[in-house]
């Protein structure tokens, strides 16, 4: 019953002249997400795109509420720009919206309407009053509020607004990898990441045999999740061997120290594989104070070692935040099934929570930092991953 779904999309409309671009790679994005699911005409007026529907408005809109900048969509009734044939369209939406009170708001774009906005309100909340005895008007605090927009090319009718994920359009901020762990965290720091247009690759770093082929299996079922919010609609996870880096600072004298060490060789393989792949930015799900490498002195003295800039989206968020937007987006039963990380199966008694510089310098000369770092890189593999196939 609903031909049309009018799509919104807020920030993009504040870009000046990159709007254009930002508006087309939207609708590129929109396209794609649709997908193989039937639709018709995609079209772009006044700040607004539509979607043609088949009468299948409730499945589009269910792909079109996972596309980064739409901030909501409306199924949408669309009439010519006749009182009769509105009064119409406006019956047909209120059968089809609970609730018992309602007001009527129009927006007159085409001054060529005869009928003021108010005039029109009044009309319809007339005619609708008539034909649904059920129904009272309540201006102040209605159930629900048909909306009529006239416009040059037709009057647009609709009541419900669903909102969606805001943000901007995937691929539109450039590249960044995000360091992706099997846990609740780098995945939520990898979305939220994607949200501001980032197009974002994984590296995972891996200890086969310390840690399990399931481990890692999980961390690929994670990236295929994030790659139906991403860029493409893909997500390419680069799998980093990190077994030798692993044994050698086991046998180093710092075992407070490890954890220090461990996220220094992750964020220079990360900033390496950055560099060569064209990132400029790494990404991490770091939430200040969480543990012991996440403290202010850890996360300084772990970051002297890159000059690029890492995002840290969740810096600012509580477990439970962060919780809450993982089962939002759909990885959260994914990232606590039980398999271990290499950081668990490392972990020591008393991690340092104030690491300094010259402390790790110190314990870093007794390794072959630049040898580990290029075995890790020489073995690290690509996985491209698509939502819902395996790879
Ligand atoms: P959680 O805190 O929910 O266990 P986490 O992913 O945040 O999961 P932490 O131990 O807090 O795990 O690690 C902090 C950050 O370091 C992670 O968010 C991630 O960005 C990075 N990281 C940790 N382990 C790995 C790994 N094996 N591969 C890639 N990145 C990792
Ligand atoms: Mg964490």
């Amino acid at each position: 019953m609903y031909p049309l779904l009018l799509v919104r999309y807020g920030e993009l409309s504040l870009k000046g002249r990159n709007r254009k671009t930002f508006e087309d790679l939207l609708i590129t994005n929109i396209r794609a997400a649709l997908g193989d699911l039937p639709h018709g005409r995609i079209t772009k007026t006044f700040g607004r795109i539509y979607v043609e529907t088949k009468d299948n408005w409730e499945e589009l809109a269910a792909r079109l509420q996972q596309v980064f900048g739409i901030v909501s969509l409306s199924p949408v009734v669309r009439r010519g720009l006749d009182l009769e044939e509105i009064k119409e369209g406006a019956s047909l939406v209120v059968q089809d919206t609970p609730g018992q009170t309602f007001k009527v708001e129009t927006r007159r774009a085409c001054k060529d309407f005869p009928l003021s906005s108010p005039e029109l309100s009044r009309t319809l909340g007339g005619h609708l009053l008539k034909s649904f005895p059920h129904l009272k008007v309540d201006v102040h605090n209605p159930d629900f509020i048909v909306k009529v927009e006239v416009r040059s090319e037709g009057a647009f009718i609709y009541s419900k607004v669903i909102p969606c994920l805001g943000g901007l359009p995937a691929g539109s901020s450039g590249k960044g990898l995000l360091l992706l762990s099997g846990g609740i965290d780098s995945p939520v720091a990898g979305f939220l990441s994607m949200k501001r247009g980032v197009d974002v690759e994984g590296i995972h770093f891996h200890s086969y045999p310390f840690t399990s082929q399931q481990s890692k299996e999980k961390v690929v079922e994670l990236a295929r999740i994030l790659a139906s919010y991403n860029a493409r609609g893909r997500f390419r996870l680069w799998i980093a061997y990190f077994t030798e880096i692993q044994k050698a600072l086991h046998k180093g004298s710092y075992p407070s120290l490890s954890v220090t060490l461990m996220r220094r060789f992750m964020l220079r393989i990360a900033a390496r594989l950055a560099q060569r792949e064209g990132a400029l930015a790494l990404i991490t799900g770091d939430s200040l104070g969480q543990v012991a490498s996440q403290t202010m002195e850890s996360i300084h003295t772990i970051n002297a070692v890159t000059s690029l800039p890492v995002f840290r989206p969740l810096i600012g968020l509580d477990k439970q935040e962060i919780v809450e937007i993982a089962v939002r987006i759909g990885t959260y039963e994914t990232s606590i099934l039980p398999y271990e990380d290499c950081c668990t199966v490392f972990v020591p008694k008393n991690p340092a929570t104030k690491p300094s510089l010259r402390q790790v310098e110190r314990a870093e000369g007794e390794l072959d930092v630049e040898g580990l770092i290029a075995e890790a890189l020489e073995k690290t593999e690509l996985v491209e991953l698509y939502p819902g196939k395996a790879f």
